[in-house]
């Protein structure tokens, strides 16, 4: 078999999905899609596409036994999914990185057991719970869902004056946490690689401001003193050593003077490195492909300083009005129905 002729199995049709297969394509493999039936972009950037559930065993079979390597690049497909491909093929990152990724406390406990500060937190099952650890954290906390929850979804701010039983009926989910609010100076995510062959790389820190928990921009590389870097860097390190990482790692962390905190992972690209696409040799897509095909991977270097915004609902049907710089790069994703803070798009220049 030939280097071409090697397949890469995708689950999860969206953006990152997209993003996925046109760098395979672009470093000479194939892709095959799986994922449910719907608005999916990925679909016009993949070789072959076989719609089904996550848990149509029978199709998800016939998926794995076409492919060399299944990647992932939706959080929520079941991590007991994940472990049955594994029986038939290499799925990178694995199901163990996704299970913990899915859940909110166990993340939260790896990442202590890393080395990472971790905001109070505490598990959350009842009202009576609610009540009761909202107090310890001086009613100034976040409510979220432990898992299932995405870009600001399933979150609500709690304040001294809320309605305690209003927001139990609200959230409607049984497993919940209760996170401390942090002050921070500004939020950060960082992207670590390892390579099936064991090469391994970092890319240059995000800066990510979000708009109503949706990540709205991002400016790259954030300044860090080198000390700060280095010592970040083994921390991200000993995560992934935790998970056994083979493909990507995002890290998602508040920083408070000299201080980073955690807030969550992502085992597959992330939304805060789509500037990599124009800013570095290689992407992170490229990155991703390159691991999971077991090549030689490597520190991603910038010379230059970027911004990327994402292009949120309606936005993207008055692309005219966007004229940051001659050289920014629209990146249109392609999806059939417009919502409220969907991501449709984004725009990447130099600044
Ligand atoms: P998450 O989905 O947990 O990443 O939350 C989305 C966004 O909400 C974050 O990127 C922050 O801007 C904000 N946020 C979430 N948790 C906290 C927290 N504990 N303290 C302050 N802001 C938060």
């Amino acid at each position: 078999m030939t280097f071409k002729d090697k397949t890469i199995g995708i689950l999860g049709g969206g953006q990152l999905g997209r993003m996925t297969a046109i760098a395979a394509k672009k470093l000479g493999y194939k892709t095959l899609l799986y994922c449910p039936k719907g608005d999916n972009p990925a679909e016009y950037s993949v070789n072959e596409y076989i719609d089904g559930n996550w848990n149509d065993n029978k199709k998800l079979g016939i998926f794995a036994s076409k492919v060399d390597v299944i990647t992932s690049e939706f959080e929520n497909i079941p991590a007991k999914t994940l472990y049955n491909l594994s029986k038939i093929t290499k799925v990178y990152p694995s199901s163990f990185c996704f299970s913990i990724a899915q859940y909110r406390n166990k993340e939260k406990e790896m990442a202590a057991k890393s080395g990472f500060l971790v905001s109070k937190w505490y598990r959350i099952k009842s009202l009576e719970d609610l009540i009761k650890y909202s107090k310890i954290l001086n009613h100034d906390c976040i409510l979220k869902t432990n898992s299932l929850g995405y870009d600001g979804k399933g979150q609500i701010k709690i304040s001294s004056e809320v309605n305690f039983k209003k927001i139990w009926t609200e959230i409607n989910f049984d497993d919940c946490i209760l996170e401390e609010k942090v002050n921070f100076d500004r939020e950060v995510s960082i992207l670590y690689a390892r390579s099936s062959n064991g090469t391994e790389c970092f890319f240059p820190l995000s800066e990510n401001n979000h708009q109503n928990g949706i990540l709205k921009y991002t400016i790259a590389p954030a300044i860090l003193e080198q000390e700060l870097e280095i010592k970040l860097k083994l921390t991200v390190k000993k995560f992934a050593k935790l998970l056994n990482l083979k493909g990507l790692l995002t890290i998602e962390l508040f920083q408070r003077n000299n201080d980073f905190i955690f807030n969550e992972i992502a085992p597959r690209p992330h939304n805060s490195f789509h500037w990599t696409i124009e800013g570095c040799k290689n992407s992170q897509f490229d990155i991703l492909v390159k691991s999971i095909m077991g090549q030689d991977i490597n520190d991603q270097v910038v010379c230059e300083n970027w911004k990327m915004i994402n292009l949120l609902g309606d936005e993207v049907e008055n692309l005219k009005f966007f004229n940051f710089h001659k050289d920014q790069k629209i990146h249109v994703y392609g999806k059939k129905e417009v919502k409220n803070g969907r991501k449709m798009g984004h725009i990447t220049y130099p600044i």
